[in-house]
């Protein structure tokens, strides 16, 4: 694919089929296959893999690694990346499971909030950032942290989940590693768990390979496809996304507590954002006063579900504590879909007793 395109153009032709052929890729269903091609056995490859590979390594700028789920995905790259004793920073405002995760590791573990102050990183191993943070939409410099991490021999990773790759390149600032869920807005449809690691390294990613065929945990066909053909329409969903949170940004602003959303320009993160990142998408985050406000909320929309991601087609809203993130009680994390614009913001105001 050609790379002087835009975005929406190389999502949209990231496989190309040739005359007679189908226009997308297509799940190949084969656990075998003869000998003598590309594929022996389809635990450690098959051309389902590959398509979607190819087409997430050319976006985000290095060589794709798919995996079952986001998890398995900052798993896979923990494990492969650590031995015993080794120092991993670590955001302390980022995904719960990653912190839950290491925590059961022989590692040493340093807590940094999103937005800083960042310890030294003299004696660390593997930096691993969120930016924007899931849930609190903090922001931090790739660039710099990349540079500070490469003086202390360190390697720097960005969990790029919530930026999704057309809305941030951490491999281009100076990551070595991008690890993402594509649960969230890359398949968007709500339909199917996916991961993905994309390294700058050959090297890195062989072992990573090889990690996954060991491992035997892999994402079949089927769940594949369903990513590849999410990725198709990142693009649109990602521009519409992004209006309704603008919009909705205006509506609630000065009317909610803790209103975050980095696209917008009174947002502390927006400079930061602005600068590294290439576009913005539908995540915001606010505050109600409790529990109780957010589930009479959810009751009296009719557009909004509770639900527990993000990025997909419909619009959603996620009490964090109740899954023991440390936030207020009433922080709602709330994902813009693809509804009509006016139809979302007049729903959520009424639903908030704006009107
Ligand atoms: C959802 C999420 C994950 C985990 O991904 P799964 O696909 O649910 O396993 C990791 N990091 C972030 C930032 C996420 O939002």
């Amino acid at each position: 694919m050609n790379a002087e395109f835009g975005d929406g153009t190389r999502v949209v032709h990231a496989v190309q089929g040739g005359p007679g052929e189908p226009f997308g890729a297509q799940p190949v269903f084969a656990s075998a296959f003869h000998l003598g091609g590309a594929d022996t056995y389809a635990r450690s490859g098959n051309p389902t893999w590959r398509s979607l590979e190819s087409a997430l390594g050319s976006l985000e700028g290095g060589e794709c690694v798919v995996f079952p789920s986001g998890m398995a995905a900052i798993s896979t790259l923990l494990r492969t990346v650590l031995s015993t004793g080794d120092t991993l920073v670590l955001p302390s405002d980022g995904y719960f499971l990653s912190r839950r995760f290491v925590s059961g590791m022989d590692v040493r573990i340093v807590e940094a909030p999103t937005a800083g102050p960042y310890p030294s990183f003299e004696g660390v191993r593997l930096v691993l950032l969120e930016t924007p943070s899931n849930p609190g939409l903090d922001v931090c410099d790739i660039a710099a942290l990349a540079d500070a991490a490469h003086e202390a021999g360190a390697l720097l990773a960005v969990d790029n989940t919530t930026a999704t790759p057309l809305g941030q390149r951490p491999l281009e600032l100076g990551a070595d590693v991008v690890v993402a869920s594509d649960t969230k807005a890359v398949a968007g449809h709500s339909d199917v768990l996916f991961g993905h690691v994309t390294v700058a390294s050959p090297e890195l990613a062989t072992r990573l390979r090889d990690a996954r065929t060991l491992n035997g945990a892999i994402p079949g066909p089927f769940e594949t496809w369903l990513v590849m053909r999410g990725l198709g329409t990142l693009d649109l969903r990602l521009e519409r996304q992004a209006k309704n949170a603008a919009v909705l940004y205006e509506a609630l602003s000065g009317r909610v507590e803790g209103l975050r959303w980095p696209g917008a320009e009174r947002d502390p993160a927006h400079l930061l954002a602005a600068r590294q990142m290439r576009r913005f998408n539908g995540v915001l985050t606010f505050e109600l006063p409790d529990a109780e406000a957010v589930e009479e909320f959810v009751e009296r929309s009719e557009l909004v579900s509770a639900a527990t991601s993000f990025g997909g087609l419909h619009s959603t809203a996620d009490r964090r504590a109740q899954w023991g993130d440390p936030v207020p009680e009433g922080l709602v994390r709330f994902s813009c879909g693809c509804e009509d614009t006016a139809d979302l913001v007049s729903d959520v105001s009424q639903a908030l007793g704006l009107d």
